[in-house]
């Protein structure tokens, strides 16, 4: 089998950058990141905390999520720039779309981080480490930000190795590096050991990734049941995730949020859903379509991800509508666990809300619309040649198989 490369793309500081960005764009003549400055979240608040700082703040050795007011005492001329999550959102599609032209395969991980497949492209490019280099610099000189460019024999790897040391650097982690690169690194860095993990694996003399490396696997599962055989495999830097494509533009719309710190208080997630629904729907609605699924995204501090998602009964793009869908989502899915991200998805997106079916033509309108739907789907599959367009469960039944 071919020999998986994968590049896991990472932008340096990113909500800080963007600002700095965003400030030099409008006439400001600070560069925010040459002086000791945080992204705060609303000051007012009580609330307000760091969610972003420059290098020159990390010096007085600010850390993200603590409080405003606990920064100033160790910084008392540190500048507060509040975040723009407008700009943020264009300047992540800006780069995914930069990127994409790099690979057909790419998943996007957060706003500012995504996986590109590089598998067999380097009958393309020859030298992929080359390439990154290349990309990294486009990035810098076309944007005006660095990023990270983390190359692996998988995801894991590649995710690995683009923090190894920043900025503005690329970095392997390839499969012969991993007693070299991988095994020297705490254990705590390993991707998706979090903190409770650490300490327990500490507790069991495990400090190093390598320490991890050399345990019996029963002894791992016995500790850490179904995550144990993940961080069996991970510190030996196993993964066999593959990057999932994203298909069709309109197909979803959806947006995620890395929170400054781990939440537990539902309160404050659901008036994290309440923006993010505001502005799925906002996107919605300027498209001019109508959402029939809408779902829940969840990571909690272990990098586990789940979701669930529900009908409408019928499609809509009312905020309010929505809204409700949301919260009675998340009400009956929350594991009451530290999250770590949370996002709304919409997906089975029409173009025309969907037509209320009365009690009497059930069946006639159901055989009509699916009557419809094939139709359309014949002549976009003739235009553009066979099977563009498949049906969504088709769709899943082909990826599974993919997967294997
Ligand atoms: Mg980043």
């Amino acid at each position: 089998m071919k020999e998986r490369i994968v590049f896991h793309i990472d932008v340096n500081n990113a909500f800080l950058s963007w600002t700095a960005v965003y400030l030099l764009e409008n006439g400001y003549k600070k560069d925010i990141r040459e002086i000791p400055s945080i992204i705060g979240g609303d000051e007012k608040t009580r609330r307000g905390i760091v969610l972003a700082k420059s290098p020159v703040a990390k010096k007085y050795k600010i850390q993200t999520a603590e409080t405003i007011y606990q920064a100033k005492q160790k910084c008392p001329t540190l500048e507060i720039y509040p975040p723009n999550y407008k700009w943020y959102r264009k300047k992540s599609s800006e780069l995914m779309e930069f990127l994409s032209q790099y690979s057909p395969n790419q998943e996007q991980l957060s706003i500012d981080e995504c996986f590109l497949d590089m598998t067999g492209m380097n009958y393309i490019y020859k030298d992929l480490e080359k390439l990154a280099h290349e990309i990294k610099d486009e990035v810098k000189k076309r944007f005006g930000y660095t990023i990270n460019i983390g190359i692996g024999n998988n995801k894991l790897c590649a995710k690995m190795a683009s923090d190894f040391e920043k900025p503005d650097k690329v970095h392997t982690l390839l499969k012969d590096e991993i007693v070299t690169k991988l095994w020297p690194l705490d254990v705590g860095d390993l991707y998706m050991c979090g903190k409770k993990t650490k300490e327990r694996l500490n507790q069991m003399k495990i400090y190093t990734i390598g320490d991890l490396a050399k345990k019996d696997l029963k002894i791992l599962e016995k500790e850490f049941k179904s995550h144990g055989k993940y961080l069996y495999e991970a510190s030996r830097g196993k993964d066999y995730s593959v990057v999932k494509e994203q298909t069709g533009k309109n197909q979803s719309i959806s947006t995620t949020e890395t929170l400054p710190h781990d939440y537990t208080n539902s309160e404050k997630l659901k008036e994290v859903l309440l923006k993010q629904t505001e502005m799925v729907t906002r996107e919605l609605r300027r498209k001019e379509l109508f959402a029939k699924t809408v779902g829940v995204i969840f990571k909690n501090s272990h990098f586990i991800n789940y979701s669930a998602q529900e009908t409408l009964e019928q499609a809509s793009n009312n905020t309010k509508e929505i809204l409700n869908k949301v919260y009675q989502i998340f009400d009956e899915n929350y594991k009451d666990d530290e999250i770590r991200l949370i996002g709304v998805r919409l997906s089975n997106l029409t173009e025309k809300k969907q037509e209320q079916i009365s009690l009497f033509d059930n069946e006639q309108k159901e055989e009509k619309k699916d009557n419809t739907l094939q139709e359309t789907m014949d002549k976009i599959n003739t235009k553009f040649g066979k099977s563009i367009v498949k049906p969504a469960s088709l769709k899943l039944v082909g990826e599974r198989k993919l997967k294997k």
